[in-house]
C-alpha cells in the first residue's frame, strides 16, 4: 500500500461556519488516515510563503487577507492516491465549477470563500507537509487497513 500523504487545510470560513467535522468526516469515511492535525492562526508571512507561487496574481492580497482572517485547521491525510483523491473530494477551485457531492460543490459559492485547500501534486504535498508540520506527522497503524485495501 502506498503511504502517499496530502496536506488538507480548512480555511477560516470553513472553521467559522462549523464545517471542520463535516470535512474530517468525509476524509475518514473515504478510508484515509489522519496523521497530523492542528487548529491555529499562523502569521501573515507564513501564509504568504504557503501561497508564494500565486504572489504575482491580482487576487493574492485578498487571498492573504482572507487566509489570516481567523484560525485554519491544518491536516495531513494518508492513503493510496490521497493527493488526487483529495482534490476530487474538495472539488474545483471555483465553487460554480465544483461537482455536487464535492466539499466546495456542496458548501460554498465564491472562489474567494471556498473553505478548503488541498495539495495539487505529490511534490507540493510533501513541501506543504514539511512547511506546516516541520516536526513531522504521527505514524500509526489503523485497524481498518485490511478492510480498505486488498
Ligand atoms: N483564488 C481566488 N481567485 C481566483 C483564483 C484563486 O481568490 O481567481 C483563491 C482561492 O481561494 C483558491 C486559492 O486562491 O483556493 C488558491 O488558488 P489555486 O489556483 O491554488 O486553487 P486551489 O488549489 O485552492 O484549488
Ligand atoms: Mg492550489
Amino acid at each position: 500500500m502506498s503511504s502517499e500523504r496530502t496536506y488538507i487545510m480548512i480555511k477560516p470560513d470553513g472553521v467559522q461556519r462549523g464545517l471542520v467535522g463535516e470535512i474530517i468526516k468525509r476524509f475518514e469515511q473515504k478510508g484515509f488516515k489522519l496523521v497530523a492535525m492542528k487548529l491555529w492562526a499562523p502569521p501573515r508571512e507564513f501564509m504568504e510563503n504557503h501561497y508564494a507561487d500565486l504572489s504575482s496574481k491580482g487576487f493574492f492580497a485578498g487571498l492573504i487577507e482572507y487566509m489570516v482572517s481567523g484560525p485554519v485547521c491544518s491536516m495531513v491525510w494518508e492513503g493510496a492516491g490521497a493527493v488526487a483523491a483529495g482534490r476530487v473530494m474538495l472539488g474545483a477551485t471555483k465553487p460554480s465549477d465544483s461537482a455536487t457531492g464535492s466539499i466546495r460543490g456542496d458548501f460554498c459559492i465564491e472562489v474567494g470563500r471556498n473553505i478548503c485547500h488541498g495539495s495539487d501534486t505529490v511534490e507540493n504535498a510533501n513541501k506543504e507537509i514539511e512547511l506546516w508540520f516541520p516536526d513531522g506527522v504521527t505514524e500509526w497503524d489503523s485497524c481498518q487497513k485490511a478492510w480498505i485495501y486488498e
